[in-house]
């Protein structure tokens, strides 16, 4: 008989980080929001779906040295397993990105399953974390719909700009889509504002705006522009590591928190 007293493992809750816009802070939010993570003791996986592989290098990672990258995993030459990174950073693992994923957008046209490729080489991988952060191109290509359809919840980084609310209302309606055709767990966890300047009219002018319609789905911490943000990647490691007192370190982690009580 089973033991009923045992808890059942939960395992990890996969959240996409996606916006079609590039240069919104997506695989910044990720890098850093990854690391709260793993400093507040959760396990985490970050998978890079992202050609640029700015969220790879950003854990000081060489991209020129990456013995299996997504690209392996998605066209199923490599068992997931097997392509995930360790990182010097605590509980926190990579399956790592490089140019060679571009290629896939082309390859994977032609392939069977070909939305869900990512969602199944992921499926082994979820007992062991406790959170899987997948990072985005700036497209709403087959490898943002791959991320969406492996992952149980989204967060959206936007910059309060004009055409912000233009771009969050496209982004809803592919989301709609996925999730009549292929998730139907997929949830919109929340909306990230990244690079928030509440000195700005168009900031806050935006910011009101966006409060009318997602009210309960912004998270309650915007994060401000900090140049420690902006260095840390080229020192190959999250902020809470490279100024653990800056002001984006401290905004990240709120948010990590936040996360938490989410999803
Ligand atoms: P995306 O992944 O959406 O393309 P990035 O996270 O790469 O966006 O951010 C774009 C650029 O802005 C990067 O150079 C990054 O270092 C910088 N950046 C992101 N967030 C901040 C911030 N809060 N303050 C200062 N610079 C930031
Ligand atoms: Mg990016």
């Amino acid at each position: 008989m089973e033991n009923t007293e045992k808890q059942p493992a939960l395992g990890a809750r996969i959240v996409t980080f996606a916006n079609q816009k590039g240069g919104v802070g997506k695989s910044t939010s990720v890098v850093n929001i990854a690391a709260s993570l793993g400093i507040l003791g959760k396990k985490v996986l970050v998978v890079d779906v992202d050609p640029q592989g700015n969220t790879t290098s950003g854990f000081g990672i060489n991209k020129k040295n990456i013995a299996a990258t997504v690209y392996d995993v998605l066209i199923g030459r490599t068992d997931a397993h097997d392509a995930v990174m360790k990182t010097p950073f605590e509980n926190l693992s990579v399956i790592a990105a490089n140019i060679s994923l571009a290629g896939a957008e082309f390859e994977l046209v032609l392939a069977d399953n070909r939305e869900a490729r990512l969602k199944k080489a992921l499926e082994p991988l979820i007992p062991e974390y406790d959170y899987i952060l997948i990072d985005c191109p700036p497209s709403l290509g087959i490898l943002t719909i791959n991320a969406l359809v492996a992952a149980h919840g989204l967060v959206v980084p936007m910059q309060c700009e004009y055409y912000s609310l233009e771009g969050l209302t496209q982004l809803m309606t592919s989301v709609k889509q996925i999730k009549k055709r292929f998730n139907p767990e997929l949830t919109l966890t929340g909306i990230l504002v990244t690079m928030y300047n509440g000195r700005l009219n168009l900031s806050s002018q935006v910011m009101d705006e966006l409060k009318k319609y997602y009210s309960t789905k912004i998270f309650s911490t915007a994060i401000h522009r900090n140049v420690k943000l902006s260095e840390a990647p080229s020192f190959g490691m999250p902020v809470y590591y490279y100024d653990k007192h800056s002001k984006g370190a401290e905004l990240y982690h709120a948010v990590a928190g936040e996360l938490i009580e989410r999803i």
